[in-house]
Order: C-alpha cells, then sequence, then structure tokens
C-alpha cells in the first residue's frame, strides 16, 4: 500500500441500530507491530474487533488488510486472507480434547501431513497445551484455555492477529506468561497483532504502540513507553 501499513482502519463508523458506537475510528499497524488497543469498558475495543472480523455492519470508513480493501467482505473470506480474530477462551469447545480442538481449527486450512505439522507447530510454541493434549475443554485452567483459543487462530497462519481481552479472568502470573508467548509467537511468525486489553500495564509491557479508545474515538495513540508513562493520560482513560 502508499502506507505500507499491514492493517489500515480509516474512518470506521459502526452502530447496532441505534447511535454509533465507534465514531470515525483511524488506526494504522505497520507489519510486524504489536498494537495495545486500550480503553475502558464499553469504549468500543470488542465492536471495532468485531468490526475487523466482518461480524458487525459498518456504516462508513474502510478496512484494509495489506492494501486490499475488506470492509464488505465476508468474515471467512477475510480469514482465508489472514485475518484471525481470537475471542476469549469461552470460544473453547469444552467436550472436545485439546488436540480435538486444534483439529477443528486446522480443518478448513490443512489437509493430510500438513494438518499434523500444523498442530506439531501450536504444541511447540505452547508446551503446557501439548502436555494436556488429552484433557477435554472444560478440564482446562483459565490459562490453558486462552492459549488453546490462541493456538487454534495460530493454526489458520494468519498474518493479523486480533485479540480480545486475553488476560480476562486469569491470574497475575498466567498473565505475565500469556503476553509473553503471545510476544514470543509473533515475533516468530512474523505477525502483527492488534491486542484489546484492559489489562492496560500488561498490555502495554509487550507492545511496541498503543491507542486508547473512548466512547468510541481515539483519544491518544503512541508509542507504548510513553503512554504507560502518561500519567494524566491513564488517569483520564485508563483508570488508574
Ligand atoms: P468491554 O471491555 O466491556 O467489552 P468495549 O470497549 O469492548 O468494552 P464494546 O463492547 O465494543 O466496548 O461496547 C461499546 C458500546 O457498544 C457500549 O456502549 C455497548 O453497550 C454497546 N454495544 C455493544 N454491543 C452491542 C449490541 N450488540 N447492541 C447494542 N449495543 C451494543
Amino acid at each position: 500500500t502508499a502506507t505500507g501499513a499491514a492493517l489500515q482502519i480509516e474512518g470506521l463508523t459502526v452502530g447496532y441500530g441505534g447511535a454509533p458506537v465507534l465514531h470515525g475510528v483511524s488506526i494504522d499497524l505497520h507489519p510486524g507491530e504489536v498494537v495495545a488497543l486500550l480503553g475502558a469498558n464499553g469504549a468500543g475495543k470488542t465492536t471495532l474487533l468485531r468490526a475487523l472480523a466482518g461480524l458487525v455492519h459498518v456504516a462508513s470508513g474502510t478496512v484494509r488488510l495489506d492494501g486490499t480493501d475488506l470492509t464488505r467482505t465476508r468474515t471467512e473470506d477475510r480469514a482465508r486472507r489472514g485475518l484471525a480474530l481470537v475471542p476469549d477462551g469461552q470460544s473453547v469447545v469444552a467436550e472436545l480434547t485439546v488436540d480435538e480442538n486444534l483439529r477443528l481449527g486446522a480443518l478448513w486450512r490443512h489437509r493430510g501431513r500438513a494438518r499434523e505439522q500444523a498442530i506439531a507447530g501450536v504444541y511447540e510454541l505452547f508446551e503446557p497445551l501439548a502436555r494436556r493434549r488429552a484433557a477435554a475443554g472444560h478440564q482446562l485452567s483459565g490459562g490453558e484455555r486462552q492459549m488453546l483459543a490462541l493456538g487454534r487462530a495460530l493454526i489458520a497462519e494468519p498474518t493479523l492477529l486480533a485479540l480480545d481481552e486475553p488476560s480476562l479472568g486469569l491470574a497475575p502470573l498466567v498473565v505475565a506468561q500469556l503476553m509473553a508467548t503471545l510476544r514470543d509467537a509473533a515475533a516468530r511468525r512474523g505477525l502483527t497483532v492488534l491486542l484489546a486489553e484492559q489489562n492496560v500495564t500488561s498490555a502495554l509491557s509487550i507492545a511496541d504502540r498503543g491507542v486508547v479508545l473512548d466512547l468510541g474515538r481515539v483519544v491518544a495513540a503512541a508509542a507504548a513507553s510513553d503512554l504507560a508513562a502518561d500519567a494524566a493520560l491513564r488517569h483520564a482513560y485508563l483508570g488508574f
């Protein structure tokens, strides 16, 4: 693209029938960048991710992935083009084992040997999951479930990974491990990551940049270290 952005969100306005929830939001992600999407409860983070995945109607604005306009593209076609949304750990199938959950993620992307390799690749990345491959989804801890949701998304070999509050409900130590794993996976696979989080400190600890949403508008965008150091901004929009 002209800007070289991996993901280019421009003037995105989205609502659920009533007044818009996002008002002309613009965010660029450069290839390989980890960007934290921050903001209080109800700021519009989930809605933005849903719009990226094509799960909610976009009133105006555009979403471009590697220069291609995907604003009106179906969800499954966006996935084929490399966009993966990791919803929370609830998306893990409780009745299926870890291995079966991963196989489910690999179904449409890989066959035969390629499928086995993709699954082995996830176990290499997430060793705790490999030890739990025969455990059912409902037997997993919150951290393991989140890791499985992430692993399942990675099997599709996305170029852009969007995550919705992966730290939700996890103990601090587990959050730290998950963030480190995410950072590592992104670096190893050259992924571009948009990480929606209420856990500001954790998200900024692995992000290159942060974008702050408030009432559906971008109110700040800066290097992660600058945002972390900005006490006035933290106090105004991030609640600490
Ligand atoms: P949270 O961390 O609570 O998920 P968020 O920043 O992700 O917050 P959204 O979930 O995107 O925010 O919600 C933004 C606004 O949109 C809120 O005011 C919410 O009430 C509203 N909203 C979300 N989903 C719907 C829906 N399905 N129908 C109508 N309004 C909705």
